[in-house]
């Protein structure tokens, strides 16, 4: 239930980690991270709490310095490892909040296209759309945004990529999502309490809203895809 990100400087998984800790409020039954690390994605994923994922970092290391993480409240399939985030298709890793109303047909037609689904999430619909978009020759960004354009519900979602260790791509429709800026390095969290130890410095995305970050840039753009213009805020909160 909660959804953290960074293009970082230092190892992302502790990043990662310690955002995830301070959304446990929210409850959740799994969490995981994804990291790309020279290029290469890779994800780790455990049940129950942050400490036994930790457990799995300490014996299978995640490194490389940009990720996502997400602490997970089952919605559509049992909480378990392979139903945990990020999920992952070929080269799209994707963390969500919240519910994909239209899984269902879009489920249909991607298993009509002989594509097979390894969890019974509604997120890992989400994946692997973006993913037939990359096979079909989009761009990471083109992926997203037509991935984005065909999802309907409330959600919040983070996706990285194999190959781009310096883009992100999220995106808010009913559940809240706010950008945290560093000195190049940016940060996403459900709230900006997840981001407190890593910045002050925090621009919340509107309803609708699609944001597009590197380590030194941000772009956002409205439901209608127009450049928007967001407040940045310096928040005080107790990191
Ligand atoms: N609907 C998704 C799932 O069940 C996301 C749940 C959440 O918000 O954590 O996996």
């Amino acid at each position: 239930c909660g959804i953290v990100g960074v293009l970082g400087k230092h190892e992302a998984a502790p990043i990662l980690v310690e955002a995830l800790k301070r959304l446990e409020y929210r409850g959740y039954d799994s969490a995981g991270i994804a990291t790309v690390n020279d290029g290469k994605l890779a994800r780790r994923r455990a049940l129950g709490k942050l400490v036994n994922l930790n457990d799995l970092l300490v014996h299978e290391p995640l490194p490389g310095k940009s990720g996502i993480g997400h602490t997970r409240w089952a919605t559509h399939g049992v909480p378990s490892v392979s139903n945990a985030h990020p999920h992952r298709a070929g080269a799209v890793a994707v963390v969500h909040n919240g519910i994909i109303e239209n899984y269902r047909e879009l489920r249909a037609e991607l298993t009509g296209c002989g594509i097979e689904f390894q969890t019974e999430t509604d997120t890992e619909t989400v994946a692997l759309l973006a993913q037939r978009y990359l096979s079909e020759g989009a761009s990471p960004i083109e992926a997203a945004n037509k991935t984005l354009d065909q999802l309907q519900g409330a959600f919040a979602l983070a996706f990285l990529f194999d190959g781009e260790d310096d883009l992100m791509v999220a995106a808010r429709k009913g559940s809240p999502l706010a950008v945290g800026h560093g000195d190049g390095e940016m940060f996403v969290g459900s709230d900006a309490i997840a981001l407190a130890p890593l910045t002050d410095r925090v621009t919340y995305l509107d309803e609708g809203d699609r944001v597009y970050l590197t380590r030194t840039s941000i772009e956002i753009r409205d439901a209608n895809g127009a450049l928007a213009n967001r407040p940045m805020k310096t928040i005080q909160i107790d990191a």
